[in-house]
């Protein structure tokens, strides 16, 4: 089976009736670039910056940030990298901002809510992202949107850094794209209108799982209620790709569950445009692709939508679905 893996590079992530489909990776830092070349990823859907502010004891400057950014969409030449802007809080702590402790810090200070407040860390890293998209094909994404004024904030925000960008002549992208996160569930439900406000979304399931099931990802008591075949989440997923499609914007996801070989094809059948995921699953996820018809998973999606438990979805899915 490896071997056969290994055939699918530079092979298309098409399925058997023919829809195309985008099929990146997840990365954390410049390093990570190299597993997605090897793997044959078509992109990154997902650069989680935390990492350039972790591990050190001052926040990173515009130009550090700048050459690594620069050093990543350079290395893709050309193919979409999607950066996402800082998302600390919660299980990502920075000790030299010297925040209080919270009682719920996934419900807390944190991400864009974060930036918002401290502009400067948030404009620095903005004038960063900008000058880099002079270099490729660069995306910015904002995490952690619970409202329509944040991402209006936030779009704000970067039209003053672009402004100030241009009066010093500095080049940037100027129809670059500008996205966010679809990881809390006030976003999922009101999609309909957030799509009005960007060029896309990815879905973070992740914490959209968290969140909506009130399930803490990181408590290993309670994880047999964390799923990715939970029937809630599986029904926010679907409206928000129809949303997204109904207003011309595309819609990826870069939670766990769109590298998960079962879920794969459902996601299929809902219409999802771009999967992104850990560099090391890109050929799996495209042997699964290749081998499912998009046509014939819209009638499961249908059926799984109206289950009633994560345990039927999954062996739903096991019983007539999963091609591996
Ligand atoms: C998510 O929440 O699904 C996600 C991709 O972001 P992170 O795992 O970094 O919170
Ligand atoms: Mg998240």
């Amino acid at each position: 089976f490896k071997e056969k893996l290994e055939e699918l590079k530079g092979a298309k992530s098409v399925t058997k009736d023919g829809v195309e489909v985008e099929l990146v990776a997840n990365i954390g830092t410049p390093k990570d670039v190299e597993g997605v070349i090897r793997n044959d990823g078509e992109g990154i859907g997902l650069y989680r910056t935390e990492f350039l502010y972790m591990d050190r004891d001052k926040l990173p400057t515009e130009d550090e940030q700048f050459e690594a950014y620069k050093e990543v969409v350079e290395k893709l030449e050309g193919k979409p990298v999607v950066i996402r802007t800082l998302d600390i809080g919660g299980d990502k702590e920075l000790p030299y901002l010297d925040l209080p402790e919270e009682m719920n810090p996934f419900l807390g200070y944190r991400a864009i809510r974060l930036c918002l407040d401290k502009t400067d860390i948030f404009k620095t890293q903005l004038r960063a992202l900008l000058r880099a998209s002079a270099y490729g094909n660069l995306k910015i994404m904002f995490p952690m949107i619970s409202s329509i004024a944040e991402v209006r904030q936030a779009k704000k925000i970067l039209e003053e850094v672009k402004e100030e960008l241009r009066s010093e002549n500095v080049e940037f992208d100027d129809n670059i794209e500008v996205g966010m996160m679809i990881e809390i569930p006030a976003a999922a439900v009101m999609s309909d209108l957030f799509a009005k406000e960007v060029d896309f979304f990815s879905i973070g399931t992740n914490d959209l799982i968290q969140y909506t099931t009130a399930v803490d990802r990181m408590n290993q008591k309670i994880s047999y209620l964390y799923s990715q075949f939970h029937p809630a989440l599986l029904r926010l997923v679907k409206q928000v790709i129809d949303n997204a499609h109904k207003e011309g914007i595309w819609v990826g996801m870069c939670g766990e569950a769109a590298g998960d070989p079962k879920l794969i094809p459902v996601l299929l059948g809902m219409g999802l445009d771009e999967f992104s995921m850990s560099p090391i699953s890109i050929l799996r996820a495209r042997w699964i692709i290749r081998n499912t018809s998009k046509e014939e998973m819209e009638e499961m999606v249908n059926k799984v939508l109206n289950m009633a438990t994560a345990e039927e979805v999954e062996k739903f899915i096991d019983e007539n679905i999963s091609v591996l």
